[in-house]
């Protein structure tokens, strides 16, 4: 079969998104499935309604056209502050978007009304991660000011942590937030439908607590993909953590001496790891690199020590036994390398259970393949 590829078990995916779904509805919070991580992938993206996400966010215009030229439906929301110069796009194919620039959203106001549409707004607040946002002495200002644009209406506010800085949102910063939506709703007379209280990193808060207060809604991605808490990097109890498996082939094998010097040319090509010292070891050489993936996130098997890699070449040494050419490894990517290797051209792209019910359908021209239909 294909090399290099990504094996995507949508079952999985989908089961993940159910567990979660169903104990955040205990809590009040519905889940928005955040497909950024996998290039808008439709079947994933589907996978995730199917296990009970009640709508789709995106960081990209490209990755919302690739869902709804697929089919997809359903309220999808611009979770990155859109650009001023793609509002027509993001007004023609979101339901939603988040907002911390009131010249965007009299832009989104703009090319609503040229289309007869009315956009929703949610406003982002600073919450501690200093990325996006807006800072809450200057939201209920911002919530008046979207009051008077024609064609979009506000539909509530929201906060991003461990994004940028590694802040982890606890219970009186979410405390914070909804005491922020109840002072919006009292400035602005309006009942505020969603207050979003961020993505997966706000899992322990939400799965531990059960005083949610106001937040009714959680974006997810990492937890749903590959069933760790972001800041950690540890499993959740509950969920797979192997639905992703990038696959990739060997086309060499050789037992060769350590090189005579570790210093490389590229300093950020430098192995994160060098093996114990065996005069001899076996080396192989998988047809991957730096250009398909974050090669630094990726977990070899057992047995298996990774030592360095260029744009196209991932050397490892294997302790126990040697590969031979055009054997395959399995490989699990973390979340970083997850995104790369869904966004490269040259990574196959290959759905296991895919049901038929589903709407999406496989996009060629992205190399995707498809298996166990
Ligand atoms: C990426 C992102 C998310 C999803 O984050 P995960 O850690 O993958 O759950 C949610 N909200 C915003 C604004 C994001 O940028």
């Amino acid at each position: 079969m294909t090399a290099p590829r990504m094996e995507i078990d949508l079952e999985k995916i989908r089961k993940n998104t159910r567990f979660l779904v169903r104990h955040l509805r205990l809590r009040g919070i519905g889940v928005t499935g955040v497909t950024k991580g996998v290039g808008g992938n439709p079947a994933i993206a589907e996978a995730m309604l199917a296990g009970g996400a009640t709508g789709l966010a995106e960081s990209r215009i490209t990755n919302v056209a690739n869902l709804r030229s697929a089919g997809i439906t359903c309220a999808i929301s611009m979770i990155r502050t859109p650009m001023l110069s793609q509002v027509d796009q993001i007004v023609q194919s979101c339901d939603t978007s988040y907002n911390t620039e009131i010249d965007v959203i009299s832009g989104l106001a703009s090319a609503a009304r040229r289309r007869d549409k009315v956009h929703n707004i949610m406003l982002m607040v600073e919450m501690g991660d200093m990325r996006e946002g807006i800072m809450p002495e200057n939201l209920n200002s911002v919530a008046l000011q979207v009051l008077k644009l024609p064609n979009v209406a506000l539909r509530g506010i929201g906060a991003n942590f461990a994004c940028l800085s590694s802040v982890v949102p606890d219970a009186a910063t979410l405390a914070k937030l909804s005491m922020l939506a109840e002072e919006v709703e009292e400035v602005s007379g309006l009942n505020l439908v969603t207050v979003s209280g961020g993505n997966s990193a706000n899992l322990p808060w939400a799965l531990g607590s059960r005083q949610t207060g106001r937040i009714n809604n959680l974006r997810l991605g990492e937890a749903i993909l590959l069933g760790v808490d972001p800041v950690s990097g540890t499993p959740i109890a509950g969920l797979y953590t192997d639905a992703f498996t990038l696959i990739a082939e060997v086309i060499e094998t050789k037992v060769k001496p350590q090189p005579a010097s570790l210093h490389f040319v590229d300093p950020t090509l430098r192995p994160i790891h060098i093996a114990p010292d065996h005069d001899h070891c076996g080396r192989s050489i998988l047809a991957i690199g730096q250009q398909d993936t974050d090669v630094a996130g990726l977990t070899m098997p057992e047995g298996v020590t990774y030592l360095g890699a260029t744009s196209d070449h991932l050397v490892i040494q294997t302790t126990h036994s040697h590969l031979r050419v055009g054997n395959e490894l399995k490989v699990q990517p973390n979340y970083r390398a997850l995104t790369r290797a869904m966004n490269a051209p040259d990574i196959a792209k290959v759905l296991l259970g895919e049901t038929h019910s589903s709407k999406a359908k496989p996009e060629r021209s992205s190399g995707f393949c498809m298996e166990g239909v």
